[in-house]
């Protein structure tokens, strides 16, 4: 087996683990992170099976679609932090966006999406541990930024993805996960929606989201190395 394959069915076995250990029957979905790495690591992971990539630098990852575009299926979140004149690039070449954090960005994407494209899937991300040093809405934006952000056509408001700071303390490491699960559900009763998206869960810490209810893991090291 090559070592690719191997380490996405080791990261597939981490997370049918946790699924089995919390009671999870739902699809938990792995989004494959490949910032700074290349194109051809992709088409390798693609032929592998895996069909949706996480991509953090507009420029390189608009390199890199272009050079895969004749890969059927291939679905591409934008999952990095946001410039105002980064968002028509955003709003033609992704499926789904991550990394919204306030009205203005979502504005701007709801009016540059094409046409011809189906809505924008969006989650909000949410600084959920009040880092400084990290984007992210306030827990107290929240419903303001669901109000707003549900009635633009071209967008399609999906959930919440968050990066909590990192913790030592297993139980601690779960506040944060269990933190975004309750705003999911107070915000879709507040609001009437269905959003179904906690996209959360990384290479250190997936067994923990998934026991709060992670439906995306965004997974880079684990399945590509170190960048
Ligand atoms: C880089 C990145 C990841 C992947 O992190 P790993 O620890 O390498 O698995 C996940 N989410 C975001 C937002 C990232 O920027």
């Amino acid at each position: 087996m090559n070592p690719l394959q191997h380490s996405f069915e080791q990261v597939f076995e981490r997370i049918e683990q946790a699924k089995a250990a919390n009671g999870r029957t739902e699809n938990v979905q792995l989004l494959a992170v490949s910032k700074k790495k290349s194109a051809s690591v992709i088409e390798e992971a693609y032929h592998l099976g895996q069909r949706h990539f996480g991509e953090s630098y507009v420029q390189e990852a608009l390199e890199k679609q272009a050079t895969l575009k004749a890969l059927p299926g291939i679905c591409w979140h934008f999952i990095g932090p946001i410039q105002s004149n980064k968002t028509r690039d955003i709003a033609s070449h992704f499926q789904w966006v991550h990394s919204v954090d306030r009205l203005k960005i979502a504005t701007r994407l709801n009016e540059q999406r094409p046409e011809r494209l189906p809505p924008l899937n969006i989650c909000l991300q949410v600084n959920i541990s009040a880092e400084a040093s990290k984007s992210g809405a306030t827990e107290a934006d929240l419903p303001a930024l669901v109000n707003a952000i549900k009635q633009l056509p071209c967008l399609r408001l999906r959930g919440l993805m968050a990066i909590p700071a990192a913790t030592i303390d297993a139980q601690a490491q779960r506040l944060p996960f269990k933190a975004m699960a309750d705003h999911l559900t107070r915000l879709n009763q507040q609001f009437a929606l269905h959003m179904d998206t906690l996209s959360m869960g990384m290479t250190g810490d997936l067994e923990v989201a998934i026991a709060e209810g992670a439906t995306i893991v965004r997974v880079g090291t684990a399945l590509f190395g170190k960048r």
